[in-house]
This record gives structure tokens, C-alpha cells and sequence, in this order.
């Protein structure tokens, strides 16, 4: 069997009168992510593990910012097409590891619903899915709440 492992970073600013998308689901917040998706920042990290573990570039190299048809487009297709990629080249995943950095509001209560998307969206179980937050002790441009960031690695595997 061949094992490989991936991850994945990034990063997305905050402002207000923005919906607030992360991990697949809307946090009800003051500000929301802003970038030309959704701006889903745990999505996208998942998506790019993912693409790094299978050697597949990465997120912008698939679905890049300045192409008119990702515009404001729902994370999860883009998850849900990574998954495609992957699984058209034998991979499967194992499991996935991911922290939220993210000054306000509190990542935890959302937890459970994010990992129930998640697992719905990429066709895994929840057990597979490790989703969690931390805040920066009010340091740096996650402390000052001007951006929301996130880590993933994950272990994908196949024959
Ligand atoms: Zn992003």
C-alpha cells in the first residue's frame, strides 16, 4: 500500500458584511471571509493537503481566482471536485488533521456540524475528520481580528 501525506495553508482577510464561511457551513458572525470563492479558508486547506499529498499542485493552479466562473462559488464543489481528482487517480483518504486560527467568534460549538458537512462533502466519515480552533492571543493579524487562518495535513492512500 502506498502512503502519503499532505498539507496545506492559507489565509483570508475579514470584513464586515461578509457571510461567514467556514468549514463548510455559515458561523453567524459581525464579519465574514472575503476572496473570490466563498472564501471558505478550512475548506480550502483541507483542498490543498489533499491536492499536495496526491502531488496535484495546488488550489489556484485547479481553480484559479481570476477565472469569472469560480466567482463567489460554494467551497464545497471545490472540495467535492479535489475529491475527484484524487479518487480518478486511486487515492483514497485516511484521515485529515486541521486547525482553525481565528481570534473571534469560538470555533467549537460549530465543530460538530462542520465535520458532519465535511464527511458528507468528501463521502468519509466523521471519525476521519479532525477539526480545531485556536486563537492567537490577540497577536498578529488573527489577534487583531483582521483575518481568519487555518493548517491541514492529511494522509491519503491507495492499493
Ligand atoms: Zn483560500
Amino acid at each position: 500500500m502506498k502512503i502519503r501525506t499532505g498539507f496545506g495553508y492559507d489565509v483570508h482577510r475579514l470584513e464586515e458584511g461578509h457571510d461567514f464561511w467556514l468549514g463548510g457551513i455559515k458561523v453567524p458572525h459581525t464579519k465574514g471571509a472575503v476572496g473570490h470563492s466563498d472564501a471558505d479558508v478550512l475548506i480550502h486547506v483541507i483542498c490543498d493537503a489533499l491536492l499536495g499529498a496526491a502531488n496535484m499542485r495546488d488550489i489556484g493552479f485547479h481553480f484559479a481566482d481570476t477565472d469569472p466562473k469560480f466567482k463567489g462559488i460554494d467551497s464545497k464543489i471545490l472540495l467535492r471536485d479535489v475529491i475527484k481528482l484524487l479518487t480518478d487517480k486511486g487515492w483514497s483518504i485516511g484521515n485529515i488533521d486541521s486547525t482553525i486560527c481565528l481570534q473571534q467568534p469560538k470555533v467549537n460549538p460549530h465543530i460538530p456540524a462542520m465535520k458532519n458537512c465535511l464527511a458528507e462533502v468528501m463521502q468519509i466519515d466523521e471519525e476521519d475528520i479532525s477539526i480545531k480552533a485556536t486563537t492567537t492571543e490577540k497577536l498578529g493579524f488573527v489577534g487583531t481580528e483582521e483575518g481568519v487562518a487555518a493548517y491541514a495535513v492529511v494522509l491519503i492512500q491507495k492499493g
